[in-house]
This record gives C-alpha cells, sequence and structure tokens, in this order.
C-alpha cells in the first residue's frame, strides 16, 4: 500500500503548525517546526500569497496528513461524512477518529499514527479478540482493542506504556491498564481535538 516515505517534519512546516507525527521527539527542541518555522523549499521564506482555494487546500492537507491518509481514501471518507446525519465537517473527523490506527495512538500503545500504522499492519493489535491487522479499519462503540501474543512481547508498545499514566485517554475511550485494553464506549468528541482544524474549510473544498 502507498504511503509517505518522505521527512515528516516537512509536512509540519508546510502546513506552518505542529502535527505531532513523530511522537515523543515532537515534544522536544529537536522540533523541525521550533527550529524552522517557515515553509520547505526555495521559496519557503518569501511572502505567500492566500486565496480562498490555497486556505481550503492547505487545511485538507494537514487534517490528510495528521491521519497519515492518502488522498482517495480521503475523499471516500468526505463523501461517506456528507451523506450521514449531522454536520458533514464534524461527521469527517469522528470517521477518521475511529480509525484503528489513531485509537491505538489515543489508547497510548503507541507514540505516533505512522507507529500504529506500522504495528497495526504487523498484527500486533485485536479488536475483540481477533487480531486486526487493517490500519483503516473503524472500530465502534463496545469495541474492545488489545494486544495479541506477538505485540505484547513487542518492547516499543512496551516502552509506550510505560509512560501510559502520563498521557490523556479521550472520554469516548476507557483503558483497562491490566489488560491492557481499551474499550470504546461511545462517539468522538469534537471538543477534545486540541489540534486547531477548521473542518468546514475541507468540506467547502470538495464541495
Ligand atoms: Fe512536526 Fe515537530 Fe513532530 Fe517534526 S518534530 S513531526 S515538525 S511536530
Amino acid at each position: 500500500m502507498a504511503r509517505y516515505l518522505g521527512a515528516a517534519c516537512r509536512l509540519c512546516r508546510r502546513e506552518g503548525a505542529k502535527l505531532f507525527l513523530k511522537g515523543d521527539r515532537c515534544f522536544t527542541d529537536k522540533c523541525g517546526i521550533e527550529r524552522r518555522n517557515y515553509p520547505p523549499g526555495q521559496h519557503g521564506q518569501g511572502r505567500p500569497k492566500f486565496s480562498d482555494y490555497s486556505v481550503q487546500l492547505r487545511e485538507k492537507q494537514k487534517v490528510r496528513r495528521i491521519y497519515c491518509v492518502l488522498e482517495r481514501q480521503f475523499r471516500k471518507t468526505v463523501r461517506e461524512a456528507e451523506r450521514m446525519s449531522g454536520v458533514a465537517g464534524e461527521n469527517l473527523l469522528a470517521l477518521l477518529e475511529r480509525r484503528l490506527d489513531n485509537v491505538v495512538l489515543r489508547l497510548g500503545f503507541v507514540t505516533s499514527r505512522s507507529e500504529g500504522r506500522q504495528l497495526v499492519r504487523h498484527g500486533h493489535f485485536s479488536v475483540n479478540g481477533r487480531r486486526l491487522d487493517i490500519p483503516s479499519a473503524r472500530v465502534g462503540k463496545g469495541d474492545v482493542v488489545g494486544l495479541t501474543a506477538r505485540g505484547a512481547k513487542a518492547a516499543r508498545i512496551q516502552g509506550s506504556l510505560e509512560s501510559i499514566e502520563t498521557r490523556s485517554i479521550p472520554s469516548w475511550l476507557e483503558l483497562d491498564p491490566a489488560g491492557p485494553t481499551g474499550t470504546v464506549t461511545g462517539d468522538p468528541v469534537r471538543e477534545e481535538l486540541t489540534l486547531p482544524i477548521q473542518e468546514q474549510l475541507i468540506v467547502e473544498f470538495y464541495s
């Protein structure tokens, strides 16, 4: 499956915001945005011009990069969000939040979505007791996310679990550290997404 293999910090610099793509490193002074807070490339330090279209495009790209989703799948998710009842932008974020690679991050099993995506692909996680290796799989209310036998032995997951108390778990997830397992108890809450996202611009971009 295709995925972006370039420098993650370059994406943050392009969007002009910290997207937290590299786990714990993002909280240190090695962060690319802290060091060079201007867009990458030859004209990065020039004077940018913003049209309505470019603002919408950048917002779309930002959210796509935060959730590590490629364009085709992202567009399909937007269309799905539009068909649902309620506000399309909020539906979109809820659909993205319920992805398995995001849920293992929110539960503190991994430190970044890209790490979560890789470890899901390698069969380290289970949903309702069955191994699930599809990062884009969506979990719903009542689903229990846990570790497979392989996942329980993985040093990267163990390392992340050691600092689990310092991570805040969203209200729609419930963590049982003894398992460790996480249960989906409800729907994602928009107010708990602290990253600056203007989801209505994304809906306008695709309309
Ligand atoms: Fe973005 Fe900073 Fe993390 Fe690099 S270290 S991915 S620039 S937040």
